[in-house]
């Protein structure tokens, strides 16, 4: 049943009832756009999550520092997904 993914999405993920775990780029409004988050979203109920690419760092003198962690924002927003597709038994509403 290979139907095509609406842009921008950037992984899917089947759930048990039938839906889709969508993730896909938030862009700030910066020119160009730039990704500064994943958003995990499903079809087939509210659930959604949102993985920032920026990551809070403590330092050990005090005070705080912002990191750039794309790839670490992926991989826990396909965690997030992989888990929620496991669990969702909702199922998406039929196209007319
Ligand atoms: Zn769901």
């Amino acid at each position: 049943m290979p139907e095509t993914w609406p842009a921008g999405v950037i992984a899917r993920y089947l759930t048990v009832g039938g839906a889709t775990v969508d993730l896909t780029s938030r862009l700030n409004v910066m020119t160009p756009p730039e990704p500064f988050a994943t958003l995990a979203a499903c079809s087939g109920c509210p659930a959604y999550q949102e993985f920032s690419h920026w990551r809070l760092i403590w330092q050990l003198e005090g005070g705080q520092d912002e990191e750039h962690h794309p790839a670490a924002a992926d991989k826990d927003a396909r965690a997030w997904a992989q888990a929620h597709a496991e669990t969702c038994r909702a199922v998406p509403r039929p196209t007319a």
